[in-house]
């Protein structure tokens, strides 16, 4: 069994090597000014596997903030502290088709709605559910379920990626003020793009992001106490986001082309769930045209062709 293991791991450290190729094709995000910090070439992997063990590969040192990863977790939190019923009262379970920045819908009706929790106007109204009276409250709780999550004490969020965002936040600001001229957020809106903003910063390593795919394909389930983090129905809800809307606009093509429920953010973060098998934690700065990894999106479709990990 050790060498099987042996094994994998090389076969995984030379799929990694094959796919920093296509770093070069793609470019960082640069509207939030502190990401163009970035290392465009960096790739990073790891897999958290079922005897709760982590294997890492690449870049595997690099700490990243999470971004729109981060809208999983923000997710999963706001229903267990608000009901499932409170948080789909304001946000739908459709599929966009288009960017993370969409205004689809909002629009139209006097009762609309943001269409699904992984855009950032769906994301915003989220936020706006996680439990607690004060920004403070609402933060310390997020950094308390991240670090069961992770099983990391030290993750914290990366205070010049927040403040940099929530100075150039205006898109965000947009959506908000929208929302809550439209009765969806009923909260004052800077101090929520306050917390948004400082969850989208939320930094770690590949290897604690590994663990928190784990532990959504794991039923929720802490890898080696097996203690109940997240409900059973709520992990699952998240993995089919996960596939429906995670990889927005390339949800689809990635449904097909990888079959793994996946979260992407535009820091080049990647967040894969097995279920029933392995986390995936990818990190790789330089996007492709939709906004996800480019070598994080092929390294996604390689593993999933090599070692048979579609869920279809
Ligand atoms: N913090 C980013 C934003 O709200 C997250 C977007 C993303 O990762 N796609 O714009």
């Amino acid at each position: 069994l050790h060498e099987e293991f042996r094994q994998f791991e090389i076969e995984v450290g030379q799929i990694v090597e094959e796919m920093r190729a296509f770093t070069k094709e793609g470019e960082i995000a640069t509207y939030i000014p502190e990401l163009r910090r970035a290392d465009a070439g960096a790739l990073a992997c790891a897999l958290y596997t079922k005897n709760g063990t982590c294997v890492s590969f690449g870049d595997k040192d690099r700490v990243f903030t999470l971004q729109s990863v981060s809208k999983v977790v923000a997710l999963a939190l706001a229903v267990m502290d608000s009901g499932e019923a409170q948080v789909f009262d304001k946000v739908g379970m459709e599929p966009t088709g288009g960017p993370f920045y969409s205004i689809t819908r909002l629009e139209l009706t006097r009762h609309s709605k943001p269409l699904n929790p992984m855009i950032n106007a769906g994301a915003l109204t989220v936020t706006s559910m996680i439990g607690g009276r004060t920004e403070t409250e609402k933060v310390e709780r997020l950094l308390r379920f991240i670090r069961e999550l992770t099983g990391n004490d030290t993750v914290t969020y990366d205070s010049a990626v927040a403040e940099s965002e929530l100075e150039t936040a205006d898109h965000n600001r947009a959506l908000g003020f929208l929302l809550k001229g439209e009765g969806v957020i009923g909260s004052d809106i800077e101090p929520l793009l306050d917390v948004y903003t400082k969850q989208c910063a939320l930094s770690m390593r590949c290897c604690d992001l590994a663990r928190i795919g784990f532990i959504f394909g794991h039923e929720g389930r802490s890898p080696k106490t097996g203690e109940q983090i997240v409900p059973v129905p709520v992990a699952r809800m998240v993995k089919t986001f996960m596939v429906t809307c995670g990889m927005y606009n390339e949800s689809g093509e990635l449904a097909i082309k990888a079959g793994i429920p996946a979260k992407s953010g535009v820091s080049g973060a990647i967040l894969g769930s097995v279920p029933d098998g392995m986390g995936i934690g990818i990190y790789s700065p330089a996007l492709n045209e939709k906004g996800n990894s480019r070598a994080g999106v092929e390294l996604l479709k390689r593993l999933s062709r090599h070692f048979s990990l579609s869920i279809f």
